[in-house]
């Protein structure tokens, strides 16, 4: 299949390291600009891994870009579309409702399994020629002058850039700074789960979530439980937030144990309590909440290497982000290199993170300050209309509504003067955002 709005071949040669959701938008947005793009995973298959995962407005106008509206098309079906958010107190007790943003926005939100999502996302990529290759995992990152490289399975590698898109474990991070840098425990851990809601259908305090779509949130004193109903009712997700100190070395990713969850959550509303005991134990995992500090850059000091996506910034699940800010971050560089050219990747490099970072930055910042809001509230007095207004989820324009691509290809000259003019420092990062006033067609992307 090719893609109506491939440009043709641009000659710039990409390696990206790792086909996750912010390699697989790098890919399908660097094929679509005209490079020639490889992928690396050293996944061997395709699975489907993971449970919810949320895509906000910002990224859905990018992935309705994508064959026209055929990605948007094939995600609708395992989309979650409710009518609205319900917040309740630990005990049940209503707190509030939120709308969802429809087309608010301009584009509309996509939540749902995030297997699901890869996948079609993954099969969308192959369509249109990205080659991927699988079982490919990269031991080594390098550079020289006029171009950067890998070593995988004892192979030498080499592109005009590479993109270390390989997750919050980077290796590309290391020749990105000079340095080993360990994630760090965020002070927090998620029970996360995924499962069929047949046993859920016969109790009668849960049954109201297995006839539609639903989605539904718990708030507490330093924990938050957040559940949705998905594909009618037939696919339960829940996600619990709390206080975890563990020190979590390398490792992040446990099975979890339903008497811990009730541990925590075993005195509330006795709808969590039975989604909770309803989990099959099997399917529960235990998500140590990893951080980093912000790094210093996410390009390597010759313009050869850049991260993207967790590699160069990590989100808190509570900025509902990370997915999306990695979308964006393909967009960004796909758009950069086009509009630099095979001469200029370095500049092309730079002007991606100039444009990048500080937005970047200001989205991350919103997983702790939603958390903080969820968290520390006064739960004896949230009831309070003013404070009940206060505990629903922040919706700004200048992350929804930001247009990534046409943003930066407008700034694109700006901030590549400014670079060459030696206006910015290496550190001093400008932000820059656009906002995009787009017709929709609503009844065509009724989401
Ligand atoms: C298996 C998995 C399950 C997840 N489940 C969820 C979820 O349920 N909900 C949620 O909100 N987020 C989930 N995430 C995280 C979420 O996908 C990311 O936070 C976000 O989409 C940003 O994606 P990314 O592409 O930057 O990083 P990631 O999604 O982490 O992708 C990184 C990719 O790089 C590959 N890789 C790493 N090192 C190498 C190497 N040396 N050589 C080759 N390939 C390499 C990895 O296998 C992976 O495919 C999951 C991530 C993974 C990898």
């Amino acid at each position: 299949m090719v893609c109506p709005e491939q440009l043709p071949p641009s000659g710039i040669r990409v390696i990206i390291v790792g086909a996750g959701i912010g390699g697989l938008a790098c890919a399908i947005e660097c094929k679509n600009k005209g490079h020639n793009v490889v992928v690396l995973e050293k996944f061997p298959k395709l699975e489907i891994l993971g449970d919810i995962i949320s895509f906000g407005p910002n990224a859905g106008r990018i992935i309705e870009r994508w064959g026209n509206g055929v990605v948007a098309d094939r995600l609708r079906p395992v989309t979650l579309i409710h009518t609205g958010s319900r917040w309740k107190r630990y005990d049940g007790v209503d707190i509030t409702t939120m709308p969802t943003y429809g087309l608010k926005f301009g584009s509309p939100a996509y939540n749902g399994h995030r297997g699901e999502f890869h996948e079609i996302f993954f099969n969308f990529a192959t369509e249109i020629g990205v080659e991927i290759r699988l079982g490919q995992r990269v031991d080594e990152y390098w550079e020289e002058e006029d171009k950067g490289g890998v070593i995988v399975n004892g192979q030498r590698m080499e592109a005009d850039l590479v993109v270390g898109a390989d997750g919050v474990r980077s290796k590309a991070r290391k020749l990105v700074l000079g340095y080993e840098d360990k994630p760090r425990s965020s002070g927090y851990a998620v029970w996360r789960t995924w499962f069929t809601s047949e046993e859920l259908a016969k109790d009668p305090l849960t049954a109201w979530m297995t006839k539609d779509n639903t989605h539904t949130g718990w708030f507490g004193p330093d924990v938050h439980f957040l559940a949705a109903s998905l594909k009618g009712g037939k696919d339960i997700s829940w996600v619990c937030t709390h206080e975890d100190k563990a020190d979590i070395e390398e490792s992040w990713s446990f099975p979890g144990k339903i008497e811990d969850v009730l541990k925590v959550v075993g005195d509330w509303d006795p709808v969590v309590q039975t989604l909770v005991k309803k989990t099959p134990p099997e399917k529960l995992v235990d998500w140590k909440l990893v951080y980093r500090d912000p790094l210093p850059t996410w390009i390597s000091k010759g313009g050869r290497t850049c991260l993207l996506g967790d590699a160069a910034h990590p989100f808190l699940p509570t900025s509902i982000q990370g997915a999306s800010q990695a979308m964006e971050d393909g967009v960004v560089l796909a758009a950069c290199l086009h509009a630099a050219g095979k001469d200029r990747i370095p500049l092309a490099v730079r002007c991606y993170e100039r444009i990048r970072y500080e937005r970047c930055r200001r989205a991350q910042r919103l997983g702790e300050t939603n958390r903080d809001t969820w968290h520390k509230a006064d739960y004896t007095k949230v009831l309070e209309k003013d404070r009940a207004e206060g505990m629903k989820l922040p919706t700004p324009p200048w992350l929804f509504s930001h247009d990534a691509e046409t943003n930066a290809y407008q700034i694109f000259p700006e901030v590549s003067k400014n670079i060459l003019e030696g206006k910015y420092g290496f550190q001093e990062i400008g932000y820059q955002t656009g906002i995009c006033e787009r017709k929709v067609d609503p009844v065509s992307r009724g989401v």
